[in-house]
């Protein structure tokens, strides 16, 4: 009870030379603050796109990518950079969420800085820092420091994740085992992961995840070359066209599902269906939009043209989760069948699999009961092909407030719920997930709001939902299961909500689930004392 959970990203995570940290900002080196989005200390030459990010690094050199905020096309780079700087976007944005998923160090929405892409340097107030230059990031703390600082990597990873560790060579790591042990041995709470690549799934699973809490099927089209099937399916000008795309995709997301489910052998995966905020995932630069044009057989003009013509003003709240569904019920269906292909043949080689089909962004159970419809009748035709019967529930996530108000009614078709508060928070408070970070600091100096609502749940507002979502639901539907996949399910404090309501579990990003752990076993013993 004496350790504060978050103290476990100082193990977790690289963490810097603290003698060099105090002298560098002692010698006012400290340039920048922005959001402790992925903690950590990461050291690296400045670099400004993905491509030099993985140029740079097959060369030799060790990089921060800073970007004015990142979308798909930065993948690659996040993946080879040490660490990820942003101007913009909340806690909850594109840069936060993926870093956090990939166990990189992430400072985001630092708004001072004045990123020049042509230019290829920063101005942050007086200084002026060029490509090449070395910065220093801390994740836990959201510090950006000009020059180097050394880095000290963490044993227990080496322990666990690099394996590179024996691991009764390491009392630190011993230490951490015990601590772990004691906490599973009080926790009520399940732990579950937010994990879409079989790599993050080990990771998680290495950390004593069990389960897969949200896999955001969106986010597997990260990968080199899958982006443009995605984009060739969003852009489709008919239902042909997207046929086409659509026959792409379903090899890739089969072969995903079957890595995961044979990772996770018999622990439950709740797989969302696609879920994909349009601006993230339609291309930006000229080069992209010419490279899916050639892969379209279509002119640039015309990609350009149908780009033009999806944007929406308000992306977040337009063409997204179960919605793109009900526009295009072949979206879901191809999705649904490879789960379902998936899912059989994994079963069929001795390994038990327990998918649950999520459906986002539903507002009116009758989004739902299409969208369930449209899953489990994919289910049937497969399971029927396949000779093999998988179990599975579909169910929902509750992530808008009218989800909350009449989850009595989603309930009657939901098997389980699962708490968006990154989406529910961000249209409880109507305020933006990748704008806020730009002036929520006005709102913590003025005294308005003592805490980021995107890094702990307002358990009076958003909170007060989650209530009534969970007594609604299971006013229906007895002993419903309930979780959160949203960031907070990683933050202690969140956590322990989580478990005074009744939540059955509580889903993060993997390098948080011993955080989680150990949250969940201090929220139960608060609650034993209560009592
Ligand atoms: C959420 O909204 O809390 C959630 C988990 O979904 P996403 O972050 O993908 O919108
Ligand atoms: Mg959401």
């Amino acid at each position: 009870m004496r350790i504060d959970p978050e103290q476990l990203n100082q193990l977790l995570r690289p963490v810097f030379d603290l003698a060099e940290k105090k002298n560098a900002i002692k010698g006012a080196r400290l340039i920048a603050k922005g959001l402790n989005a992925g903690p950590g200390a990461a050291c690296g030459k400045v670099v400004f796109n993905a491509d030099d990010a993985v140029e740079w690094v097959k060369r030799g050199e060790t990089v921060i990518l800073v970007r004015i905020e990142t979308s798909p096309e930065d993948i690659s780079g996040m993946d080879a950079a040490v660490g990820i700087l942003t101007a913009r976007g909340g806690m909850t944005s594109h840069a936060a969420l993926v870093a956090r998923q990939m166990g990189k160090v992430c400072v985001a929405g630092c708004g001072a800085l004045g990123i020049n892409y042509s230019a290829r340097e920063m101005k942050v107030k007086e200084h002026i820092i060029k490509e090449g230059d070395y910065i220093s990031i801390d994740g836990t703390t959201g510090e950006v420091i000009s020059g180097k600082i050394s880095t000290r990597p963490s044993e227990i990873l080496q322990v666990i994740v690099q394996k590179s560790l024996d691991p009764e060579k390491s009392d630190m790591y011993k230490l951490f085992r015990k601590l772990m042990k004691w906490a599973d041995k009080r926790r009520r709470l399940k732990i579950r992961t937010n994990a879409d690549q079989g790599d993050q799934a080990i990771t998680a699973l290495a950390f004593g995840a069990e389960g897969i809490g949200l896999c955001r099927t969106e986010h597997m089209f990260f990968g080199e070359g899958k982006i443009e099937a995605m984009r060739e399916m969003i852009l489709a000008e008919t239902a042909e066209d997207r046929k086409v795309a659509l026959s792409k995709l379903l090899p890739l997301q089969k072969k995903d599902f079957t890595e995961i489910f044979r990772v996770m052998k018999g622990f439950p995966v709740t797989i969302r269906t696609l879920d994909p905020p349009l601006h993230e995932f339609l291309p930006h630069q000229e080069e992209e939009i010419e490279k899916l044009a050639g892969i379209m057989g279509v002119g640039a003009e015309k990609v350009k043209a149908k780009i033009e013509e999806l944007k929406e003003v308000n992306p977040m709240l337009g063409l997204r989760g179960c919605r793109l569904g009900i526009v295009y019920p072949e979206i879901t269906r191809m999705q649904a069948r490879a789960i379902f292909e998936a899912a059989c043949s994994v079963q069929k080689e001795g390994i038990e699999v327990h998918p649950e089909i999520m459906i986002p962004l539903v507002g009116n159970v009758n989004e739902l009961k299409q969208q369930a419809e449209v899953v489990r009748l994919a289910a049937k035709e497969v399971m029927e092909n396949y000779k093999e019967v998988v179990k599975y529930t579909v169910g929902t996530m509750i992530e808008l407030p009218r989800a909350a108000l009449t989850a009595d009614k989603i309930a009657e078709v939901a098997e389980f719920f699962s708490f968006g508060t990154n989406d529910l928070t961000q249209t409880t408070y109507g305020l933006s997930r990748d704008d806020a970070g730009k002036f929520l600091d006005h709102y913590y100096e003025k005294g308005i709001l003592k805490e980021d609502p995107f890094q702990t749940v307002d358990q009076e507002g958003v909170g007060e939902l989650m209530k009534i979502g969970v007594r609604k639901g299971r006013s229906v539907r007895k002993g419903l299961k309930i979780g959160i996949c949203g960031e907070h399910g990683g933050e202690s404090k969140s956590v322990e909500f989580c478990d005074r309501i009744g939540l059955d579990y509580v889903s993060c990003s993997p390098f948080r689930v011993p955080i989680a752990r150990l949250a969940a076993a201090q929220a139960a013993v608060k609650a034993k004392k209560k009592k």
